[in-house]
């Protein structure tokens, strides 16, 4: 997965957590924490890297970052119930068919923001 991806996404991240601290009259945002899904193929460690690159600058620019990794999750349609799922179109654990639909795990999320 290319750099790019990841700078890209950091950048939105970090607009939004700025756009926010702001219109809450913070002079600094404090700590930020990412839900990013094993299945979203987002590399947490690009996104440090990113994260390091974009934030300067900002008022985001002492802020913490925290990365909670979500696990994947899928519904088998053949199965009828949710199972674990370690790759988007990973087979189901249980009878082993391909019938299984993504339902947590892709995402990338601002879970929450601390500001000063
Ligand atoms: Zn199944």
């Amino acid at each position: 997965m290319p750099r790019m991806h990841e700078m890209s996404l950091m950048e939105s991240v970090i607009a939004i957590v700025c756009e926010m601290a702001q219109l809450n009259g913070a002079s600094a945002v404090k700590s930020i924490r990412l839900d990013v899904g094993v299945l979203s193929h987002i590399n947490p460690d690009s996104l440090l890297f990113c994260y390091e690159a974009v934030r300067r600058g900002t008022i985001a620019e002492h802020a913490a970052l925290e990365i909670n990794r979500i696990a994947g999750e899928g519904w088998c349609l053949d199965c009828g119930k949710t199972v674990p799922l370690d790759e988007r179109f990973g087979a189901c654990p249980d009878c082993g068919r391909y019938q299984v639909q993504a339902t947590a795990g892709d995402e990338l999320r601002i879970k929450d923001m601390e500001v000063i």
